[in-house]
């Protein structure tokens, strides 16, 4: 029987990597992500930083991650079969043996991808934030209308009610929040845009305070709302922003300290203990913030027959 060490893996070519990376514009194609994977060093012309990485949909070697019946070595090594991520991404969509990333869904994050740069080739660079909660606000007249007049007609409040909730449930629900809490766990990295959509939740109970049904989904709210609050303070004030100086739109929060995420040098031991110590509350946290989302939900849905 072949062991795991002696299984031959199947490995792009160089060629396969370099027209990859190129059509990728050394951009991740995870859509979540989309990190600039390559730059200058910070001190010395004559390196640069990369941190991007040519995977593998199919796996290198048989039994990997998302393999099935029959893949030939051609089609492990075919250009059809690599995407371009991040390395972070790299290492995420092999973790639990890629069950969470599936084949269609990566041959989908390439395709988009591509034609992502491809629309965008000869254009000048414009980032911007993609989520707007003025936006989804303007397309709700029943929320627009608790806004500019703090009220809404008796009529209307459990229509009102049910909005608000099915808009809070758009921006984070429960499968992000898992994801979330699944990353901070494994030391692993938060996406600004799922930060982004921690914050939008917050502004939303802020602009629709003191408009829910009853005072049992109102309690469930403000709780819901106050471990969302607990958790920003721990990811602004224990963990790295980066990259802190660069311009791109879509800036992340590394869980890991920047030290050992990019150069791999080993924390000292007061870097460590501070960063252990962020950890250990978000630890204390995050299964609070989901059972505090779930209780909110069962109160809107016993209220709203949801
Ligand atoms: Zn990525």
């Amino acid at each position: 029987m072949t062991t795991e060490a002696t299984k031959p893996r199947y490995e792009f070519s160089q060629n396969t990597k370099d027209k990859i990376k190129m059509a990728a514009a050394f951009i991740c194609a995870n859509p979540d992500c989309h990190l600039v994977t390559i730059g200058p060093s910070g001190s010395d012309e004559n390196r640069i930083q990369y941190n991007g990485k040519v995977s593998h949909i199919l796996p290198a070697s048989v039994g990997g991650p998302r393999d099935r019946e029959k893949v030939t070595p051609e089609e492990r090594m075919a250009i059809e079969n690599a995407i371009f991520l991040c390395s972070s991404c790299g290492d995420l969509i092999d973790k639990n043996n890629g069950i969470d990333y599936p084949e269609s869904l990566l041959k989908k994050w390439k395709e988009d991808h591509h034609q992502w740069t491809k629309s965008n080739l000869n254009k000048p660079y414009n980032g911007k934030q993609t989520i707007n909660i003025g936006a989804i606000l303007n397309n709700s007249p029943v929320a627009v209308q608790n806004i500019y007049t703090g009220q809404v007609p008796e009529d209307k409040e459990i229509a009102h009610d049910l909005e608000i909730f099915k808009k809070l449930e758009e921006i984070a629900d429960e499968p992000l929040l898992m994801l979330i809490w699944n990353s901070l766990k494994d030391y692993f990295r938060l996406m600004s845009s799922q930060q982004h959509k921690l914050d939008d939740v917050r502004d939303f109970f802020e602009l629709s305070k003191n408009d829910f049904l009853n005072d049992n989904i109102q309690q469930a709210a403000l709780n819901y709302k106050a471990s969302l609050e607990k958790l920003d303070v721990i990811l602004s004030y224990d963990f790295d922003k980066y990259p802190a100086n660069q311009g791109t739109r879509d800036y992340r929060l590394e869980l890991l300290p920047y030290s050992i995420h990019y150069t791999g040098r080993e924390l000292n031991a007061t870097d460590h203990a501070k960063f252990e110590k962020g950890a250990e509350k978000m630890r204390t946290i995050m299964p609070e913030l989901i059972d505090n989302y779930r209780k909110f939900r069962l109160e809107i849905k016993r209220a709203l027959a949801y």
